[in-house]
This record gives structure tokens, sequence and C-alpha cells, in this order.
């Protein structure tokens, strides 16, 4: 499968999501298949830097095959434009392909039927930052990649907007923006994760002077704290907040903090 990956290009892309939409289109793996009007296909920018992955359409967007319309979708629009990005800037599509009746939980049996659409999907876009929406599609990708979801279902909340590295896999769960219908009180909260997006768009600016950078290519650093700091969440690094005040701090100190003798003998 890696090798299959690598060779994704652009037109190899297009080819292969058109290809994997005809093969899904009239899928009757589960029950969800009797209650749908149409297997909802992922949609947007197909070299995406994120991918996000919502659990499932809704009746609306099950009606008019569009990801992401009625209020869900114009709250999405608000998250991203406040983190100055649009539909043409990311991928999306949902864990489970049709629509759940009335809203209702996804079962198990119902996750395993449709997963698998999802894993190929992941492989084919093959994004720098996989995006998982909400408490089930979170679940289901942390584990893919072997990472331990959070125990309970309420501490889910906590991994919002945390940037994570899992199996070379760079991944940000954050709220799905129909949780916003339900708690409008969150937005500003929600707000903020978002815009970690803009944030991970860019390198840090500091980078191409940072000491962390010559450890790394010296191949002294793990590459976790480039991913996750400099060409991740720079805005929380302590180097970036110590360079920006003008502080100085040793060279071997790494960008939770915390210092590394080991790097200080390099
Ligand atoms: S270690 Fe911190 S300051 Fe240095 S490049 Fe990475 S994010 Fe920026």
């Amino acid at each position: 499968m890696e090798q299959q990956i690598e060779s994704y290009t652009t037109s190899k892309k297009e080819n292969a999501i058109v290809s994997f939409n005809l093969r899904i289109k009239n899928c009757e793996k589960c029950r969800l298949s009797t209650s749908r009007t149409h297997v909802l296909m992922g949609e947007g920018n197909l070299d995406a830097r994120f991918m996000l992955i919502a659990l499932s359409p809704g009746e609306k967007e099950d009606a008019e095959n569009r990801m992401f319309i009625g209020p869900s979708g114009n709250m999405l629009d608000k998250l991203l434009k406040a983190s100055g990005m649009d539909r043409k800037s990311i991928y999306m599509t949902n864990l489970i392909k049709c629509m759940l009746p009335k809203n209702r939980r996804p079962k198990m049996d119902e996750i395993e039927s449709c997963s698998p659409f999802l894993d190929e999907e992941i492989a084919i876009i093959h994004s720098e930052w996989i995006v998982p929406l909400g408490y089930y599609a979170t679940r289901y990708v942390l584990t893919k990649y072997h990472t331990d979801p959070p125990p309970a279902r309420t501490d889910f909340i906590n991994i919002y907007g945390k940037p994570i590295i899992a199996n070379n896999q760079k991944i940000v769960p954050l709220p799905h923006p129909a949780s916003l219908l339900y708690n409008p009180s969150f937005e500003s909260e929600t707000m903020k994760k978002y815009k970690k997006l803009q944030i991970f768009s860019d390198d840090c600016k500091w980078f191409p002077l940072c000491p962390m950078k010559w450890y790394y290519e010296a191949g002294h650093l793990e590459r976790k704290w480039i991913e996750l700091y400099c060409r991740g969440d720079w805005e929380s690094c302590v180097r970036y907040e110590m360079e920006e005040q003008g502080h100085d701090h040793p060279d071997w100190m790494l960008p939770d903090g915390s210092l590394d003798v080991g790097l200080k003998k390099m």
C-alpha cells in the first residue's frame, strides 16, 4: 500500500478518486443502504494539506448529495473563514458514507462495514494533516493510527485542537461544527481551535535559523519535534515565545521548554 500512496500524483489522485467513488456509489454492505438516498462522496481539494473527516451525511446532505450544507455547513464555513481558509483549501469526507436515520448514533457494525472506504480515501488523498471532527471520527482515526483515544467520551474535548503525530501521520482532532448548533456558548473556544489550522499552514518563521532544524538535519533530534512544533503548532513552542520576547535560552532547549542535555554535547 505504501508504494501505491507514494505514486499518487494529482492526476492519478483524480483517477483514483473517480474510480473509488464509482465503486462505492451503489454500496449495499450495511443496513444504511436501505434508508439513504445517496452514498455521499468526499469533496474538495485533492491536494489539500487538511483532510476533514465528519461522521456521516445529515438529511439535507443525503437529499442534495453535497457535503456540509445547511446549518452545520454554514457553521463550518464560518469556522474556516476565521482560520483564513475556505472549502477550496480542504478536502472533506465522512467516516460513514450514508445517512444515519434521524441522526441516530452509528452502530459498531456500520462503522466496521464503511470504514475500509475511508481508509482507501485517506490513502488516495494522503494529506499532511488528518482532521477528524467530533467523537466518532476522532476515535476511529486515533485507533487506526494505533493511538489510544481518551477513555471517556467527555474527555475528547481535551484533545481537540492539539496536534498528534501517530504512526508518521499528523492528526489534529477538532469539534464537529454541528456541536455549536447545540452549544453556541462554545463558539469562541471552538474558533480558537479551528484557528490552529491557520498556524499549521505555515512553518515557524524562526525555523530556518533555529538550532532545532540543525539538530534534526544532523540526525540528533526526533522528527516529532519538528512536525509538531516547527511545521505544526509553533505558536505553542516555548522557544518561539522566548524568541519573540527577546529572552535568552539554551540551544539545547526543546520546543516544550525541557532541556535535552544530550543535545548540549553535540
Ligand atoms: S523549535 Fe520553536 S522556535 Fe524553533 S523553529 Fe521550531 S517552533 Fe520555531
